[in-house]
This record gives C-alpha cells, sequence and structure tokens, in this order.
C-alpha cells in the first residue's frame, strides 16, 4: 500500500513495488521511518508537486513546522548561495564567522533582556542535548554536582536523540530505547485543561503542586532544572498553556532555585505569533535556557539553536570554557540564511496571528455540531484539532484523517496512537507565516470535508 503503518517500525527498503510508482532513476537503498512516501518533485509558494503529477497544499510548513516562508523564496536562495561563495565553512573553535555573531546579536536583541548569549546547532535533538548539558556545566561551576536530575513533562516530545528521547516521554517512541535512558530524567503531567474537568485556577494550582512534590520527593538538593513546551507541540497536538500556568511552575523552579528551559522548537520562532513563543503565552515569566529550531531555517538549513539568560551565561564565562563543541557549530551557511529567515519572519507576524485566528474561527464554526470533534485551539498560527473517537471504533483516528487530507491535496500531520493513553487524537495545522487568507480557508474546507468522509466511512464500517 502507499503507507506503512505509523509505527516506529524501521523497515528497508530497497526497491519495493508500492502504489506510488518508483522513481524513474534506480531507488536506493533507504532506510523509511513510516513507509515508502509519494516522492515530491518540487515545490513553490505553499504547494508540493508530486511525481505522479498531483499538487498538495502545504498546511503544515513541509511536514514538519519548518517551512514557515513557504518554498523557492528568491531572497533567501541568494542569501544562502553568497555566503556559500563567500565563506561556507570555518570551524568554530578555529574562527568565529560574521552571520553567526550578527545571527546571535539579532536574536537576543528581541528577548526583552532574557537571553544574552546563543550558539548553533544543527537539530532540535542537538539544542535540547546541548540545553542538558548547559544545565550540568551550570551546577558543576556552582559546585553542586549532585544536583542531576531534570524535570520534564508526560507526555512530551523533546527530540530524537538519545537525551531527547529520554528527557521526553512518549512512551511508543522511548521504550525501544529504554537501556539507554537513566532515571535522572524524570516528568510531571503534561496540561490538558479540558480533558482534566477542572477549573483553570484549581488545575494549575494541582499541576504546581505535583512539581513542588516530585522535587521534595527527590530532594531540592538534587533537582537541576525544570523543562516544558511554552505551547506544546507534537506530543497531544497543540496545547496552549492554561492561564496562569508557567507563573505558576516558575515560582516553584524559583523556590527550589532550579534551572527554567523552555523547549521552543517546535512553537517559537513566529509560530506562536510572537518570535519567542514564552512571549505570547508565559505571562511575563522568561526562561534561563532556550531552545529553538524548525522555523528557524525555514527548512532552507539544518540550524538550531540555544539560547541562555544572564545566570547561565555569567556562569559559563566565569568558567572561561563552555565544555561543548560540535563540528558544524555555527555554521555560516546555516547562520546567513537563519538571519535572513528571521527578519522575514519578524514582518509576518502580524499575518501569524491574523491568519491562526482565522484559522481556528472557521474551523470552530464548521465543527460546531461535530460531537466526534472535541477541540478546536490554536496560538498563532500552530492549531490543533482533536477527535473524540473511542479507540475500539477507530484505532488512529487522527492518522485516518491525515491520510484522508493528503487525498484531498492537504498536507497534514496526525498525532495519533498514545499507546499509554496520555497522547490524544488530533490532527496539527501549522501553515507557513505567509499562507494568504483565501489559503487557510482551503486547508480548513479540505479538512473539514476529510473529517467528515472519515466519519460516513467509520459509521458504515460498524453499522
Ligand atoms: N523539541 C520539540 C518540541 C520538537 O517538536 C522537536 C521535533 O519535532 C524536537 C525537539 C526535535 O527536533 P529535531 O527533530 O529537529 O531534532
Amino acid at each position: 500500500g502507499r503507507r506503512g503503518p505509523l509505527t516506529h517500525v524501521r523497515a528497508l527498503h530497497a526497491s519495493t513495488s508500492t502504489a506510488t510508482p518508483a522513481s524513474s532513476k534506480q531507488a536506493t537503498a533507504q532506510l523509511y521511518s513510516s513507509g515508502r512516501q509519494p516522492i515530491a518533485l518540487s515545490s513553490a509558494g505553499i504547494t508540493f508537486t508530486l511525481e505522479d503529477g498531483r499538487k498538495v497544499l502545504d498546511g503544515m510548513s513541509g511536514g514538519a513546522a519548518v517551512q514557515c516562508l513557504g518554498s523557492t523564496n528568491p531572497d533567501v536562495v541568494a542569501v544562502m548561495a553568497k555566503q556559500a561563495a563567500q565563506l561556507p565553512y570555518a570551524w568554530h573553535q578555529s574562527l568565529g564567522n560574521a552571520p553567526g555573531e550578527d545571527l546571535a546579536a539579532w536574536l537576543t536583541a528581541r528577548s526583552d533582556g532574557a537571553l544574552v548569549a546563543a550558539a548553533f546547532l544543527n537539530s532540535g535533538s542537538e539544542a535540547i542535548d546541548t540545553a542538558i548539558k548547559i544545565v550540568r556545566q551550570y551546577w558543576l561551576e556552582e559546585g553542586q554536582p549532585q544536583r542531576e536530575y531534570i524535570i520534564a513533562r508526560n507526555p512530551s516530545y523533546h527530540g530524537n536523540t538519545l537525551a531527547g528521547l529520554g528527557i521526553g516521554n512518549v512512551a511508543s517512541r522511548r521504550g525501544l530505547y529504554a537501556p539507554y535512558i537513566p532515571d535522572t530524567f524524570q516528568h510531571v503531567t503534561t496540561p490538558q485543561l479540558k480533558r482534566s474537568g477542572e477549573s483553570e485556577e484549581a488545575y494549575v494550582a494541582q499541576l504546581a503542586k505535583e512539581l513542588d512534590d516530585k522535587i521534595t520527593a527527590l530532594g531540592p538538593q538534587n533537582v537541576a532544572a525544570f523543562l516544558a513546551e511554552p505551547v506544546v507541540g507534537s506530543s497531544v497536538g497543540v496545547m496552549p498553556p492554561p492561564k496562569g500556568y508557567f507563573p505558576a511552575m516558575a515560582a516553584v523552579c524559583k523556590k527550589h532555585n532550579i534551572l527554567f528551559v523552555m523547549d521552543e522548537v517546535m512553537c517559537g520562532t513566529g509560530r506562536s505569533g510572537t518570535l519567542f513563543a514564552y512571549q505570547s503565552v508565559c505571562e511575563g515569566v522568561q526562561p534561563d535556557i532556550l531552545t529553538m529550531a524548525k522555523g528557524l531555517g525555514g527548512g532552507y538549513v539544518t540550524i538550531s539553536g540555544v539560547l541562555v539568560g544572564p545566570r547561565v551565561a555569567d556562569k559559563i564565562i566565569a568558567a572561561g570554557q563552555w565544555k561543548s563543541s560540535q563540528t558544524y557549530q555555527n555554521h555560516p551557511i546555516n547562520c546567513a540564511v537563519a538571519l535572513s529567515v528571521v527578519n522575514k519572519i519578524e514582518r509576518l507576524l502580524p499575518n501569524v496571528q491574523a491568519r491562526g485566528k482565522q484559522c481556528v474561527a472557521e474551523l470552530q464554526e464548521a465543527f460546531k455540531d461535530e460531537p466526534a470533534v472535541y477541540d478546536v485551539r490554536g496560538q498563532g498560527l500552530f492549531i490543533g484539532v482533536e477527535f473524540d473517537v473511542p479507540s475500539d471504533l477507530s484505532p488512529r483516528f487522527a492518522t485516518r484523517v491525515k491520510n484522508r487530507c493528503f487525498d484531498n491535496g492537504l498536507l497534514s500531520l496526525a498525532v495519533s496512537g498514545g499507546v499509554d493513553g496520555t497522547q490524544g487524537e488530533a490532527i496539527v495545522l501549522a501553515p507557513a507565516y505567509n499562507a494568504k487568507e483565501a489559503e487557510i480557508s482551503t486547508m480548513v474546507e479540505i479538512l473539514v470535508k476529510s473529517v467528515k468522509e472519515c466519519l460516513a466511512e467509520l459509521k458504515k464500517e460498524t453499522a
């Protein structure tokens, strides 16, 4: 079939026969994580053209909330070519480079003083690993090596390196690698207000108490940091925090003197409607360490960032050496492209806010009498539609909708089939920041049509 099951089965497809015609060129051996996908030949604006001639409207910025300016942006392409011609590479430990310096200055200047230094890696996962290493060095420099625990949330996704899988908690992704995941990664509950059935105030108080109790149980002197996404991305299908959540959690961190790390890999870089997501949803709370990736390179380059505030920066600068380094750190082409991308993002923020509101309003209107749609929510151009379809009726309903959307010409993302019941069934939309009003309406129409088709089909199957 066109799609393999969406599990983490790693199939080796060499030259398999699939419904999708193989590339005209001899297929090379490639490892696919979720079955062989249709081949995309080209993209322009926010539309992909597939090998078989089909066009797919991109509701997901390339599939993973990355391509935030759409494709083939001529300015970005020109910056990339110019930097490649002028200074493609210099190892950061041998030579600095201007794009790296400029990007760090540009980003930190927009953080309201929260962030003062930055380093650039190549993926969100590496940014998470690097943030963990910075937390570690901070406490070593503080003379408190016993502070080994880092508390994140369940469920959460923070990357696919071993540390990323460990600090995150999506059972289906993590279980396989359990032998390599230490128990110094601990978890508290990811807020899902509506499902909790609690009032916002009571729920926030309960979650803050859970963190406080967890820290107390581990021994406050043993805890290094708390890590959370300002807006949850893939683990539960876009979830802005309840009101008061970040101030309450920050107060607990402060009480125990632990660092607050914010993972903005998916929700940041303009996605939530402000350059940094914490500026939209954290009610004045600022991170000690922040990670960003995805939209930062706009899909043109593979770049991520770790930004640190004064508390951490001062310690590491005073130590005289930051004990972390990679070959492609602060890569000049990556940084030059990212600088060009973020300049464009800044000008598009009003559109992100307007189109996001439009998308949520249109979806809420379309689904208002549809009981199978449990929730429609969003923050900026980051939108989640959660379903309430019993899994015995249709396991992985969201995946079914996503596949139907694709057949109907829309690229979306399914959050589907959490094995421990903590993950919902949801469709995520995260369109490019320059998406037009009519394009958003088309995305909504295709999604609504696809949901209706899947529900009608389900009714027939279960009749
Ligand atoms: N953190 C969050 C919140 C993410 O959503 C992701 C990727 O989806 C990562 C980290 C890992 O980023 P990458 O896939 O670039 O390694």
